[in-house]
């Protein structure tokens, strides 16, 4: 199947210009202008694009594909995603995590999900363990799981900080950091520990700790929902000045019951403020999971499920409060890929896969293509997860 797509606007995410975009066996073939294949012969699908966007696919490296949540008993379990709730977002990339709740939910369930989503499609990735220690996994250890399962690409989400968590130590955190790396390294990945980052006392005074101490590279950290409140955000500063990637989670404002968060676009501009690369910032979006508001005795106030439209949404705001687009694209597409190692996603290349989300001139998303599939068309699902439309 080859796909040409004439006349868009690249970014990749830096700036590229005017150029078509030619799509073969699902991967980047050229970025050139004026492609013309009529002379070749070959059956070809011809978009003209004129007007609109091309950015790579946003990858999505924080995802309760299984659903998440449960903080509130049985019933506010969350459900599974469903295709559709993905790509319409503009995403093509997807990690999935577990959460909160690591009795009912299970990794098989996660790796069977994650193996679907692929199918259907997209690209899906997990994270093995949980949020308490000892943490779950396939196979009896996390280290272990990186090694031999293709999907697993990190370890998490493990909270830190946080009255849910299960209060790791020092040494605790270490070992997890260091089977992460160790199983990074033998299974010919980078080996992210992805933490969840609470409300709680402790902040990032572990990790730091865990990074004076050893020798384990600040690169395999990635904590997240680090702009909760102004305190943890200025400790994550820090974070990023010694080199590491925070992960900022899109919707975690006030305005959304988070009381001392701090919105993202003001975030990432203080970052830049600061000195911080927007090299060293990511952004997910805790889609599909929910996000439980406390009270001040701990109990659950307000349970919000997540959307995954919450990156569309940051990226709008981030371009809207003065970022250049090809800026504020790079925490949800070649920052994430970095991070994880994913050398055929996040930028739109020659031989990277054909992951493309294409932005109409409000910045809405018009079209998805992933692996060289249009997947959205008019902002709308074409292609529809296996039982988004088989019921009787
Ligand atoms: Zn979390």
């Amino acid at each position: 199947m080859i796909l040409l797509l004439k006349n868009g606007e690249i970014y990749s995410p830096d700036y590229v210009g005017v150029a078509d975009v030619l799509i073969l066996n699902g991967q980047i073939a050229a970025i050139e202008r004026g492609i013309d294949i009529t002379c070749t012969g070959l059956e070809a699908e011809v978009r003209n694009l004129r007007g609109m966007r091309l950015t790579p696919g946003f990858i999505d490296n924080h995802v309760h594909i299984i659903g998440g949540g449960g903080e509130a008993g049985f019933y506010s379990r969350t459900p599974e995603v469903m295709l559709s709730s993905i790509t319409e977002c503009g995403i093509t990339t997807v990690v999935g995590v577990i959460g909160t709740d690591g009795t009912t939910r299970h990794m098989e369930t996660l790796l069977a999900k994650a193996k679907g989503l692929t199918h259907e499609g997209i690209t899906a990735y997990i994270y093995t363990g949980s949020y308490e220690l000892p943490l779950i996994s396939l196979t009896g250890s996390t280290r272990r799981d990186l090694v031999l399962i293709e999907e697993v690409i990190g370890t998490g989400e493990v909270a830190v900080s946080d009255h849910r968590s299960s209060v790791p130590t020092v040494e605790e955190l270490t070992r997890i950091a260091s089977d992460t790396r160790l199983g990074g390294m033998l299974g010919g990945k980078i080996g992210v520990l992805n933490l969840h980052m609470g409300n709680g006392k402790e902040g990032f005074s572990g990790i730091f700790k865990v990074l004076k101490d050893t020798e384990i590279p600040i690169r395999h950290f990635l904590p997240t929902h680090v702009t909760r409140s102004r305190d943890l955000f200025e400790q994550s500063k820090i974070f990023a000045t010694l080199g590491g990637t925070i992960d900022m989670t899109a919707g975690m404002n006030e305005s959304s019951g988070f009381v001392g968060a701090v919105g993202i676009s003001d975030a990432v501009n203080l970052c830049l403020e600061s000195g911080i690369s927007i090299d060293n910032v990511t952004i997910s979006s805790d889609g599909n999971g929910s996000m439980a508001v406390f009270d001040k005795t701990g109990h659950v106030e307000r349970l919000i499920v997540t959307k995954l439209s919450g990156l569309q949404k940051e990226l709008k705001a981030l371009v809207a409060s003065g970022l250049d687009l090809s800026m504020a694209l790079k925490p949800f597409t070649s920052n994430v890929a970095r991070v994880f190692g994913l050398s055929a996603k996040g930028c739109l290349a020659v031989g990277r896969d054909a992951d493309i989300t294409i932005l109409d001139s409000d910045m809405n998303i018009d079209s998805v293509i992933a692996r060289g599939r249009v997947m959205v068309e008019s902002g709308k699902a074409t292609v529809r997860g296996t039982f988004e439309d088989h019921w009787y």
